[in-house]
């Protein structure tokens, strides 16, 4: 008898601890970089980067092979993933500038709904460390957009070139001549500049370091940070512990020292009790920038790079990591950065906007229980015009157009150019003639897409 007592008090235990795991709700953390390439990871085959915490995230996680991210350029791109939202409806993409620049007038509007923002409403503390490029006047700050703490570099590391020097000179390679006095970027700690020119060299360590601060200082909050390295966007920096250390030569060492900032992050987790209740996803804004050439970084067997609608531009690496909590995995199903939105408030017990469209899906189902995605087509938008469109595995392209001078010129193809990209993710060999009914299914997709667009006022058009 007390045998049995003792037996039901464990299982009331447990079953109580249980659920109070479950109502805990789980911190989210992105770990999103900057140009980097589909083929740029030890875990996505690149030969000669070492990235062996990423990779351990991999494995222990999942590995995603068909995650895109919301545009092909940083600003829609990031604009995308914190809204839940192509782009276009924000009006964080333009047919005058693809991205926001020191001059810029304007930034992401005050209507739109942030990932930080949503989740502030059932209490997360929020942080968003490193860039930001979504306007970098006051009121279009982090701060004024749902996180509570800021430290970063409002904008792409290149900008803010101080003149006296050709602006390509400063991507040959191997160089030591680029400085990081070469750029006036501001580091800014929540709306004040701490720091200008910020020392770019010792920049994505220091990114790092402060998330790792930040989980120990709100470990007993439910979080949600956002790290946005600079890099490897060009000009490329390094601290000295990493210079001239990878086999690739300074591009690698760039990422080497990114992927073990990704390790400190997942240790102070374990060490501080957290990883089982923690969701970590490391990604991209877009493509490698190819024109740089050694300096830029590789799409892997994907066509093209950044700032184009073929899949270099847009596909990314896509990591998802929990251990006990996501079923590790390689997922060929499609997913997009667009779609954490819905994911992360679903998990965080925050309600979903009734008053807009949101381009954003479920994406628990796959991680948690190894269903389905619920995703089925990815719409490339170049600017505010669509380009291509996809459905499973089919994916057709109404304009192609090249970029920074390589690709070719826009040509616009009716009927449509089709690919089948889980048998050729290359791009290489056109189906059209045989799919009509695929080609009409994707034009029925789009038009559908279309009847119900409307595109928010242009935000990246006015400059000082
Ligand atoms: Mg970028």
């Amino acid at each position: 008898m007390k045998n049995l007592f003792t037996f039901l008090l464990t299982i009331l235990c447990f079953s109580t601890l249980q659920s109070q795991e479950k109502q805990s709700p789980p911190n989210f953390i992105i770990i999103f970089a900057d140009d980097l390439g589909y083929g740029d990871l030890g875990t996505y085959g690149h030969p000669t980067i070492k990235t062996p915490n990423l990779d351990r995230m991999a494995e222990e996680g999942q590995k995603w092979t068909n995650f895109y991210a919301g545009a092909s350029v940083c600003t829609p791109s990031r604009a995308a993933l914190l809204t839940g939202r192509l782009p276009v409806r924000s009006g964080m993409a333009s047919s005058k500038h693809r991205v926001l620049f020191p001059d810029s007038k304007n930034g992401l509007p005050a209507s739109e709904i942030t990932m930080a923002e949503q989740l502030k409403t059932v209490g997360y503390k929020t942080a968003a460390i490193g860039k930001w490029h979504l306007g970098h006047k006051e009121q279009y700050l982090p701060t004024n957009n749902g996180f509570d703490y800021y430290f970063g570099i409002p904008y792409s590391n290149d900008m803010d070139k101080i003149s006296g020097k050709d602006y390509w000179d400063y991507w040959k390679q191997p160089d030591d001549s680029i400085k990081t006095e070469h750029f006036n970027v501001p580091l800014l700690r929540n709306t004040k500049i701490i720091e200008r020119p910020a020392n770019q060299n010792t920049i994505t360590t220091r990114y790092s370091d402060e998330v790792v601060s930040y989980i120990k200082q709100n470990k007993d909050n439910p979080f949600f940070v956002y790290l946005a390295h600079n890099l490897p966007h060009i000009p490329l920096f390094v601290s000295d512990k990493f210079k001239g250390k990878s086999e690739r030569g300074l591009y690698g060492d760039v990422l080497e020292e990114i992927d073990n900032g990704v390790g400190k992050i997942l240790s102070t987790l374990k060490e501080e009790g957290l990883a089982e209740n923690t969701i970590v996803v490391f990604t991209s804004d877009n493509g490698p920038w190819l024109p740089f050439k050694l300096n830029g970084g590789s799409a892997g067997l994907l066509r093209a790079g950044k700032g184009s609608t073929w899949e270099g531009g847009m596909r990314e690496p896509g990591i998802f990591w929990s251990p006990g909590r996501i079923k590790p995995a390689v997922v060929s199903d499609i997913g997009s950065t667009m779609d954490l939105f819905t994911t992360f408030s679903k998990m965080a017990g925050a309600e979903l906007p009734n008053d807009r469209i949101l381009d954003s899906h479920d994406l628990g189902p796959v991680l948690f229980e190894q269903k389905e995605s619920a995703r089925k087509s990815i719409i490339y938008y170049r600017g505010t015009e669509i380009y291509a469109a996809r459905f499973g595995d089919y994916k057709a392209h109404f304009i192609t157009q090249g970029v920074y001078g390589q690709f070719g010129e826009r040509e616009e193809h009716n009927p449509p150019i089709l690919y089948n990209l889980s048998h050729d993710p290359s791009e290489q060999f056109d189906i059209a003639a045989d799919h009509p009914e695929m080609l009409q299914k994707i034009n029925e997709l789009v038009a559908e897409h279309k009847s119900k667009l409307v595109a928010g006022e242009d935000q990246l058009a006015d400059r000082e």
